[in-house]
């Protein structure tokens, strides 16, 4: 194992520490005493190892997070109090956001630069966010057409103990995307980061406890999906799973939860597209496509993998995307001249680089864009795939890379239909000047989040989810914080 020696001191001193799990306010190695090892996807180096942690484990977090729900202050403490906690943490988090920058590139292999822009201060605001919430959740009174005189009104109770599983893109900011709206609802947590970038979540443990939670309040149970999130999914003790992920895991999920019927929130995969209409802003459209696929390597749920332009703008929007991809500094991600990492793991690189040499047998015409990319470490140069047909791979399935594949369109009319023709809709992004050419797309488009002149646009106010098989649910805002909530009906004759 080894640091990297251009690290800050406290980052060294974080890695430095045993990285364990909490479980009802204790840290501890897993049962088994077995590890996973934590490689920095920018050159193959074991940096750390996590516990890989066992059903046994999961049934210790479980009775914790039920006690402290059952029995612990924590569910019937003055709301205020809830978020007052929440703002701690955001305070200690922002105190350390260095650190936790250099680990989530480190463990993740983004730009240091946009772990210091987008993911740190993203999760300090989101745990501001729903601090503010702990105070204003509330329910409405209801007329009662009986006879008789009545009072009828409902609260909105904290659904219990709920699970809480994460992917490995935003590893820190899907931590607090969950656990912000759990915490400030009541609930009690049980938290299982993606075995491939847990370390920030589990530093965010440390916080919590010194934040002052009480013991069993927040779990985080490290370790292997398939043994630790599958033990969690299938748990009698589980009231909820708020997954985000794969939509192959999403659906394993469904017969998991069966046994108590817990309630369930996926946000899953996508193969979202950018249409680039006749009269678009080129300007704005051509930049805004290339982010909207090339930002965090292409490992974003919301990228704009597919690529719709109105024929006559076709090769010069594919130049220009080309153009942009040029100006990406791709590089180890603590290089804080890099703008483009690797991606996270050898087994998502062979991924990505399978479905580009598919698509390639297949007939397509694979054009690499920027520059070239370092052997060592798990790096994919960006690229365009063009010449597809909608059968193809490529064009139905997430690749989940830096991938962009690109058709040219003659007749508009078949825009929307071309556009929801996979079996996803998580997002699209329309470009256009003509405002109800806009609306009467994004009307058609069957998406949770249509942006408009606009790459993907998120915020812990602005409720995300799928339609189809994109996910059940919706996370952020106040569906995002009912989510965690059971609508009890109370009436009072009087
Ligand atoms: P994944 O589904 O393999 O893993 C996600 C999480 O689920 C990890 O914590 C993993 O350990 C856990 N897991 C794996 N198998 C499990 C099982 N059998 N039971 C319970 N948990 C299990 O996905 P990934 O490869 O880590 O992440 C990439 C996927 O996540 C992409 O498909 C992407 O679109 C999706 N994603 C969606 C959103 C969204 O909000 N819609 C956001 C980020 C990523």
């Amino acid at each position: 194992m080894s640091a990297p020696i251009n690290l800050r001191e406290q980052t060294q001193a974080s890695l430095r520490r045993p990285f364990q799990l909490l479980i009802d306010g204790a840290w501890a190695d897993s049962q088994s005493g077995e590890t996973l090892d934590v490689v920095n996807p920018a050159d193959g180096v074991v940096i750390a190892r996590i516990p890989a942690a066992n059903k046994h484990d999961v049934d210790k977090a479980v009775l914790a997070a039920r006690r402290a729900f059952e029995s612990g202050p924590w569910a019937t403490m003055p709301p205020g109090e809830r978020a007052k906690l929440l703002w701690r943490v955001a305070d200690l988090l922002e105190a350390r956001k260095e650190e936790f920058a250099e680990l989530e590139t480190l463990d993740n292999g983004k730009p240091v630069m946009m772990s210091k822009m987008v993911d740190v201060p993203g999760a300090v605001a989101a745990l501001r966010y729903w601090a503010g919430w702990c105070t204003k959740i509330s329910g409405e009174t209801r007329t009662v057409d009986m006879p008789g005189e009545y009072l009828a009104m409902t609260l909105r109770e904290p659904i219990g103990v709920v699970g809480l599983i994460t992917p490995w893109n935003f590893p820190l900011m899907a931590a607090v995307s969950k656990l912000g709206p759990a915490l400030a609802a009541g609930c009690t947590t049980i938290l299982k980061p993606a075995e491939q970038t847990s370390l920030t979540a589990l530093r965010l443990g440390e916080l919590v406890v010194e934040a002052g939670a009480p013991a069993g309040v927040v779990n985080i149970v490290t370790g292997l999906g398939s043994v630790v999130g599958a033990a969690l999914a299938e748990h009698d003790g589980v009231d909820k799973i708020s997954f985000t992920g794969s939509t192959a895991v999403g659906k394993s999920l469904l017969s998991a939860a069966r046994g108590n019927l817990k309630r369930l929130t996926l946000e899953l995969g996508g193969k979202s597209p950018t249409v680039i209409l006749p009269d678009a802003d080129l300007a704005r459209a051509i930049p805004g496509a290339a982010n909207s696929i090339f930002f965090n390597s292409g490992q974003v749920c919301v990228a704009g993998s597919r690529l719709y332009v109105a024929e006559q703008h076709f090769d010069q929007v594919l130049e220009g995307i080309a153009a942009v991809a040029t100006h990406y500094k791709i590089g180890p991600g603590l290089d804080p001249t890099t703008t483009m990492g690797p991606l996270v793991s050898a087994t998502q690189q062979d991924r990505v680089l399978n479905y580009i040499e598919g698509a390639r047998s297949a007939g397509a015409r694979v054009v690499p864009v920027g520059a070239g990319v370092a052997k060592q470490g798990y790096f994919v140069q960006p690229t365009i795939i063009r010449d597809v047909n909608p059968q193809m791979r490529v064009v139905q399935e997430e690749i989940f890379g830096p991938v962009l594949v690109a058709t040219p369109v003659a007749n508009l009319d078949e825009l929307a239909a071309l556009a929801n023709d996979t079996i996803y809709g998580l997002a699209a992004s329309i470009w256009t000047r003509d405002v109800s050419t806009a609306y009467q797309l994004a009307k058609k488009i069957r998406a949770g989040t249509v942006t408009i002149n606009s790459g993907p646009i998120a915020g812990p106010n602005i409720p995300f989810g799928g339609f189809k098989q994109s996910g059940w649910g919706r996370e952020n805002g106040v569906e995002g914080i009912q989510s965690f909530t059971e609508l009890k009906t109370v009436i009072t004759a009087l």
